[in-house]
Formats: structure tokens, sequence, C-alpha cells
């Protein structure tokens, strides 16, 4: 190893508004939840580590293969391209302890792929694939690895429409492709809160699931065929809707997460962009009440998203003024229903779906509207949290219509036991996000208070996966295993995915 051994300071939080109305309204939040946030030191977002230096003997072997303006060494983004977005990996961060930092980051064209995996093979070299590096499952923790590079996919962005389908590359980011598809008058349907920066590639390694999941699919519903590198060999689909012979491509990728191949050009289904929108607001007595409404339908608007009385609350303090919030209570009030009630929200394309709903009072489309222009905006909410000294987390699961009530019940009383015996402050919700038939995803925010974030989180993580599991639950939806959800996974599943994996994308021994 050669290099400085000097000290790099990086921001690994995006800089928010702090001047913003929803800054100050969350701040006034936070202070009636976690009075002692005002004696508590913030945080500017940023993580200043020791430069591990340049590996030059494997840069030696990287530059016999790929240009060198498309290998760099630059240490703040080795250590970006070595984590996600999770909430335990910006714990431990600011805890100061930094993962395995990888030693380059290789940017790739298509044709510098298969001669790259090739390289990598006969040299030793392990490598992580990086999309958006919005994933919250650790995946891209490579302990042990002598040499490890990041494969960053962001040159890989071809958009190749045909009718209602495209073929595209897996660097696009949701924007992006969505941009593309609209300038022909279509709609991917894909829209992940990560939307801004998750990528193609990084929803097909994952499994993802975008918020009108309910209209459109899940990715595996989108998602046609793909073309698969591997260091032994490249497999890929023809553009078909369905075939069955043996096995695709499509199959391997999905879900891999990066151990099984680099994800290359994808063929997508589009849809017409919607001509009309149609929203709805309606107030539940509680939770369980929605849950059995939901229960009982055939057919779903493309959105539905039912919050716990917590959510509503926040979601009603965060979005509207006083005035405002004491026109619903009156309303509520009417309504027999104590505020804040369980808000669901509705939006559908053109279709009316759950206009009149039986035991619910009817806001109108405005609430509904307003959730839609802040889609995207809970990633910014959740920096700022950071920059308070709080720590937010997510964790989300699916299960049967049978379960979904105690599955929550039982996972936000566990929460409240577990933060009382740790005798710190935290605040649970949730939210029903996606619908199938047979039962909903359910996705869980909470919020701590406590100088040990790192270690509680863990602690809080575990007791409620295993409540999830307890409860009927699948052990994520659609946030994928990454390498903090393996240990719930049975022996017998890991056997089979270390057998698909490409032996220079798993793990190291
Ligand atoms: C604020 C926020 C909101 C989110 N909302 C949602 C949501 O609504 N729905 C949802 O499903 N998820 C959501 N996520 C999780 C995350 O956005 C998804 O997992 C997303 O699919 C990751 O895409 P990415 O491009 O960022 O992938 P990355 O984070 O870069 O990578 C994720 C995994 O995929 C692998 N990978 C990436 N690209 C490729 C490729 N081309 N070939 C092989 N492997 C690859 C990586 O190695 C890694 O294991 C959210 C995350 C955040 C931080």
């Amino acid at each position: 190893m050669g290099g400085s051994n000097s000290l790099v300071t990086v921001t690994i939080l995006k800089k928010e508004q702090d001047k913003s109305e929803i800054a100050g309204r969350l701040q006034h939040l936070m202070e009636a939840n976690f009075p002692e946030l005002k004696s508590v030191a913030g945080w500017d977002g940023t993580v200043t580590f020791r430069d591990p230096g340049n590996n030059l003997e494997l840069l030696n072997v990287l530059s016999g293969t790929i240009d060198a303006s498309k290998i760099s060494t630059d240490p703040g983004l080795r250590l970006l391209k070595s984590i996600g977005k999770s909430s335990l990996e910006i714990a431990a961060l600011r805890n100061g302890s930094v993962p395995r930092i990888v030693d380059a980051v290789v940017t790739p064209d298509y044709d510098d792929v298969e001669p790259l995996l090739k390289t990598m093979r006969s040299a030793g070299i392990k490598g992580v694939v990086s999309g958006g590096l919005t994933g919250v499952t650790g995946g891209f923790r490579r302990e042990n690895c002598r040499w490890l590079i990041s494969i960053d996919t962001s040159r890989l962005k071809h958009f190749q429409a045909a009718e209602e389908y495209a073929n595209a590359g897996p660097g696009l980011t949701g924007s992006e492709l969505e941009t593309l598809a609209n300038r022909i008058g279509m709609t991917i349907g894909h829209f992940p809160e990560s939307f801004a920066d998750s990528t193609l590639g990084g929803w097909i390694a994952t499994g993802a699931s975008g918020q009108e999941s309910n209209f459109y699919g899940d990715i595996e519903d989108i998602l046609m065929g793909t073309t698969l590198y591997r260091s032994d060999l490249t497999i890929r689909d023809i553009p078909s809707p369905r075939e069955s012979s043996g096995i695709r491509a499509k199959q391997i990728a999905l879900m891999s997460e990066g151990r099984n191949g680099i994800i290359g050009d994808s063929t997508i289904r589009m849809h017409k962009i919607p001509e009309k929108r149609t929203y709805a607001s309606h107030f539940f007595r509680d939770f369980s009440a929605g849950i059995r409404f939901i229960r009982g339908q055939m057919e779903f608007p493309a959105i539905a998203r039912l919050s716990d009385h917590v959510e509503t609350a926040y979601m009603l303090e965060l979005a509207s003024d006083q005035h405002s919030r004491n026109i619903i209570r009156t309303f509520l009030r009417a309504h027999g229903i104590k505020y804040p009630g369980c808000l669901m929200v509705t939006v559908d394309n053109g279709r009316k779906t759950w206009h009149r709903v039986k035991g619910a009072a009817n806001t109108g489309g405005s609430i509904a509207r307003k959730w839609e222009e802040n889609r995207y905006g809970r990633p910014e909410i959740g920096n700022w949290l950071w920059t308070k000294s709080l720590t937010p987390d997510t964790m989300e699961t699916s299960c049967m219509w049978k379960d979904a009530e105690k599955l929550y019940s039982e996972s936000t009383k566990t929460f409240r036991e577990e933060i009382s015996s740790l005798g710190i402050g935290g605040i649970i919700m949730a939210h029903i996000s996606h619908l199938y038939t047979l039962g909903p995803a359910i996705y869980f925010t909470f919020i701590l208070s406590t100088r040990e974030p790192e270690t509680h989180l863990s602690q809080i993580r575990d007791q409620l996966e295993n409540q999830f599991i307890l409860n009927g639950g699948s052990v994520t939806h659609h946030h994928g295993i990454g390498s903090y959800f393996r240990r719930y996974v049975g022996k017998e599943k890991l056997n089979i995915l270390r057998m698909l994996e490409d032996p220079v994308l798993g793990d190291c021994s």
C-alpha cells in the first residue's frame, strides 16, 4: 500500500435546508417528544477517517484491463462506495467505526464489463456493484478481502424504447428513467421513495417495490428480461412476455444483491401516462378498522397508504397548520372519531377506486394531494433528524391478512417495552404500504433518542425482526437481506443463494 495516511473528511448526509417550513415544524414536533434534544450536541453529517492509501499492485492489474480514466482512488469516493443508507451504517460511522473501504472505484462502459470480470477472476479481485447507493441492508459490506473494488454502474445508461417496453441501462436512476419514458408519453410506474437516486440495476438486485405497486406491480412484474454478466459467462434473456425454458437471467438477477453477477441492460414494461389522477383521504377510527376495510376489497387503488394513529398525527402536524388541524378535529368528532384517527390516502390512475369507504370519514382529496407532492421527502426528514442527534430507522415486512393486526400490535408493543427497558426515548409508527389480495406489506418507522445509537439500534432491530417472524411476517418485503438480515434467512436458503453466487462478487473468506 502507498499513500499519505492523512485524515480525510467526507459528508455522508446531504445538507438539508434547515430554514424550510418543514424543518421548523419538525423542530417543534421533536422538542415536544424529546425534550432532551435542546441539550444534545448536533452533528454536521461529516465523517473523518484515515486515508487508506493506494494499492499500487491492484491498480497495476486493473489498468491492464480498463482505461485509467475509469479508475478512481479518491478516498472520499471510496468510503461513499463502501456504504449504503442504512441507519446502522450511519450510526457506526458516526461512532468512528469505519468499514472495509474499497481499494478502488471502477466505472466500466458496457464493453469493459466482461473483460473486467475475467481479470478479477484470474487475479483474485473481489467486487461490490454499486448503483444509487440507497440500499438499506448493509449490502456493500465485504470483510476480510485482500483486494476489493467497487464496480460503479453510472456509465451504463442507454435507453431504447419500443412501444410498450424499453431496453434500459442498469445505471439509470428512477428520475432519469421516468423522464426518458415520459418524453414519449409513457411511464415505468416504479416510484420507490428513493426514486431520485436509486437505479434500475439496484431495483432489480434488491427486489424493490414502488409506491404504485398495486397498479404497476413490483419490480419482478415490470422486468421482462435482463442480461447478467458473470465472471464465467454472460446470460441474456430475449425480451418476451413469458418463457418456460428452464431458467432465465431475470430469475438469477432478481434479489441477488450484487452477488450473482452484474445486471446489465434490461427490458422493462412501460404504460401510457394516465390521463387523470384521482385522490381521496379517509380517516378510520383505528388501524384495525382500516385493515379490515382493505382486507375485504377485491380491487386496489394505485396507492393506498393506511397510517396508524402516531404516523397520522405526524403527517398532519407536518403538512398542515393549527387552523386546518382544528377543522379536521371538529370534522372527525362529528363522525365519532377521536383525533387524529388513522389516515388512509388513496391515489388512483383514472379510476375512482374506494371513493366511498364505509366506516371512514372522507375529507376529500387535498391531504392525499399534499402527500403526493412530498412523496420523496422522507430522506430529507431523516437527514434532518440525524443532524439533531436523533436516530431514525425503518423496517418492513409482509404477511397474510389474518396476521396483520397482531403483527402490528406485537411489534409496536415490543418496541415500547424495549426502549423502556433500555431507558431511552423513542417513538414508533407504521403504515400499510403495498397491497396484495392475500395480505399487506407493513412499514415501520421509528426514531430513537440515545447516546448509543449503534448498540441500541441493533438490539431494537433484532427485537422487531423477531416479532415479524414470530407473527407470520416475511424477513423483508422489498429491502432485500444484504448483510443485516442474512441471519434470519434459513440455512437451506442461504446454501442455495451461495450456489448461485459469482465467486468474484460474493463474500471473502
Ligand atoms: C430514503 C429511502 C427510501 C427508500 N424507499 C424505498 C422504496 O420505496 N421501495 C424500495 O423497494 N426500496 C426503497 N429503499 C431502498 C433502496 O432505495 C432500494 O433497495 C433500491 O432498490 C436500491 O437501489 P440503488 O440503485 O440505490 O442500489 P444500491 O444501493 O447501489 O445497491 C443495492 C444492492 O444492489 C446491488 N446492485 C446495484 N446495482 C446492481 C447491478 N447493476 N447489478 C448487480 N447488483 C447491483 C448492490 O451491490 C447492492 O447489494 C429506500 C431507501 C432509502 C434510503
